[in-house]
């Protein structure tokens, strides 16, 4: 729901501004049109029906996991698709992982997304319709929403003022009301964005996609590493870190016979091991191209080698692969197809 534009129509139409907030919380209860929002009069609800989308986003595909995690796409007005997935963990806690534009023009090699090339920009209202959308699935499950992370489709740094909009608003106390350390986006590595970030007045967590220990590897990996390679992009975490308190976390999926050599992780260890930074291992789920996850066996003498090294290091465990779930994995192709 476009909350600016909802706001706005209240104030023309001379209406008190906690109508906003009574649709909002109709919306996360359950209501799917401006119809079911009991809680305004009936002359207000025919008036926002002809003036003003309930949704930004309307799932029209969704796949369910047999580990509980949720797969949607998602439609714009416009028919632009996005995915969006909702994340179980243990103990009844719930991540959703939010796309912020329709495709990437960063074509990273190893992901999904990349392969699509450039795609718009979200609004605001859409990528919170993702959060929101989560939100009332992880209740219907007897959870709760714990996550959000920007690590769905696109770049969020490149549609920051967007995802600084939607990530106000899912922790606004009359939005999803999620605490900001709670609400992570990550990046590719564009180095500008990180500094606005850090300039922020919202705590927001901020990860950073490394994937490589050297410039050459990284390079045939991610090709933003020719503009803001290795070096300058550690410098801005260090300046983010020194300026916001907060650990930088680093992201480091695991590609077969590519990263994840003992050499690799004592050279990741070398460049990260300043008490700034916060490993995540990931592993790698294969698309169409060339790379391979890494097995089982290399992964843990990776971790050994790393913490042995000085630097220990969290694995982030694939969720959802029954169902293409993985986060750089939203294509639209897959079961949803
Ligand atoms: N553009 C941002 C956020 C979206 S991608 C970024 O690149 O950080 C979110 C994360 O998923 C990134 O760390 C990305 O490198 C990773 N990723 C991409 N494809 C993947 C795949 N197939 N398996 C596992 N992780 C993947
Ligand atoms: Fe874009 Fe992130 Fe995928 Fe790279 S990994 S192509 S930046 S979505």
């Amino acid at each position: 729901m476009d909350r600016t534009a909802l706001t706005a129509l209240l104030s023309e139409w001379g209406e008190p501004a906690y109508r906003a907030r009574q649709a909002v919380q109709a919306q996360r209860a359950g209501a799917d049109g401006w119809s079911e929002v009991g809680t305004l009069p009936a002359a207000l609800r025919t008036r926002l029906e002809q003036a003003l989308p309930f949704w930004a986003l309307t799932p029209d595909a969704r796949a369910d996991s047999v580990d509980g995690t949720v797969k949607w796409r998602l439609r714009a007005a416009d028919g632009v698709a996005v995915e969006a997935v909702l994340i179980a963990h243990a103990e009844g806690r719930r991540t959703v992982c939010v796309s912020s534009q329709a495709g990437c023009a960063l074509g990273c090699r190893f992901c999904a997304t990349g392969a699509m090339g450039a795609g718009r920009d979200l609004t605001p209202a859409e990528i919170l319709d993702q959060a929101v959308l989560a939100a009332r699935e992880a209740d219907a499950q007897g959870a709760r929403l714990t996550n959000v992370v920007y690590m769905g489709m696109g770049e969020p740094m490149q549609n920051l003022d967007a995802v600084l909009d939607s990530a106000a608003a899912i922790n606004a106390p009359d939005g999803l009301g999620l605490s900001a350390r709670r609400i992570a986006v990550s990046t590719v590595g564009w180095v500008p964005g990180i500094a606005r970030l850090a300039e922020h007045p919202l705590p927001l967590r901020l990860a950073v996609s490394l994937h490589a220990a050297d410039d050459e590897t990284r390079s045939a990996l991610m090709p933003i590493n020719t503009r803001y390679p290795i070096a300058s992009l550690l410098g801005a975490c260090r300046r983010y870190c020194d300026t916001t308190g907060r650990r930088v976390f680093i992201e480091y999926v695991l590609l077969d016979g590519v990263n994840d050599s003992v050499a690799d992780a004592k050279r990741l260890a070398r460049l990260l091991r300043d008490g700034r930074f916060h490993v995540n291992v990931i592993e790698y789920n294969a698309t169409e191209g060339p790379y391979r996850a890494s097995p089982q066996s290399r992964r843990e003498v990776f971790l050994h080698a790393l913490a042995a090294a000085g630097m220990e290091a969290s694995v982030r465990r694939s969720r959802g692969a029954d169902v293409e779930a993985a986060c750089g994995q939203l294509a639209t192709r897959g079961r949803l197809g």
